[in-house]
């Protein structure tokens, strides 16, 4: 996924010196696997940003970006790594709960992630005994995501549109709820993909977004899925003019911190 990418060092100068409208340098960077983009600045610095996000909410924002191209097919693909991995999300931020080490969840982990059948297992049992209710995935996700992966099926938008919103219903379900009763464990689980950032981020001044926005905010849980993908479409537009600036102007005054719409 693409996101914007500006000269941290840049930006940091001028929170302290200017008042004047600043030309600060940037452009589109690609986020590596661990989420981290690298934007290498005309004078010199070396900058590293990365989304407040998790895995899964990168590859559900790429699932959304590639729907919005119209590659239906691919969006799905996109969909559903979305959902394994917020699943595996999940049982690890549960699993923290119960205060098992990270090294010792990687270890069952291990004994799991080469099939999503054990993992839906896992989940299912997990989510049981957290919430005391049984979580019904509709058969029709299990159906459609078959006939896209074993058969090769080109799905119509429509289609798309309906499984994405499914997902997105689901993961945000259970999201709310892991975030009002577990908010410790799924800070702490941050934590860890912070730590997983740092070989990218060391070295260089970094900026974490921590207002970058997703298509799961479960503060925007109930807008319109449609309404949500108008505005990704805008923000993608407004990200291509920032690239082809090569930068942004801002202005700010003495004491403030620039603030800046990602
Ligand atoms: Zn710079």
């Amino acid at each position: 996924m693409r996101i914007l990418g500006l000269c941290v060092e840049c930006l940091d100068k001028l929170s302290k010196e200017s008042l004047e409208e600043t030309f600060i340098p940037g452009d589109i960077v690609e986020l590596n696997d661990s989420g981290v983009g690298i934007f290498d600045c005309p004078y010199g610095h070396k900058s590293a940003v990365a989304p407040h996000l998790e895995k899964y909410e990168i590859l559900f924002e790429s699932a959304c970006l590639a729907f919005i191209d119209g590659h239906t097919r691919e969006s799905v693909s996109s969909f559903i790594v979305s959902l394994e991995r917020f699943i595996e999300y999940y049982i690890r931020v549960i699993l923290l709960g119960f205060n098992i080490e990270w090294e010792e969840i990687d270890l069952v982990w291990k004994n799991m992630s080469n099939s999503s059948q054990r993992q839906l297992g896992a989940f299912h049992v997990l989510n049981l005994i957290d919430s005391k209710r049984t979580f019904s995935i509709d058969n029709w996700i299990e159906e459609f995501r078959n006939k896209i992966i074993h058969k090769g099926y080109i799905p119509k938008k429509e289609e798309v549109f309906m499984f994405a919103s499914i997902i997105r219903d689901m993961i945000l379900s259970v999201k709310e709820n892991l975030i009002n009763m577990h908010k410790e464990y799924v800070e702490k689980h941050y934590d860890r993909t912070l730590e997983e950032r740092s070989p990218y981020t060391k070295g260089k001044k970094h900026i974490e977004l921590a207002n970058f926005y997703s298509m799961l905010l479960v503060k925007n849980k109930d807008d319109d899925f449609e309404k949500l993908l108008d505005q990704l479409e805008e923000r993608k537009k407004a990200l291509l003019e920032f690239s082809e600036a090569k930068g942004l102007k801002i202005k700010i005054g003495y004491g403030k911190q620039p603030e800046i719409e990602l």
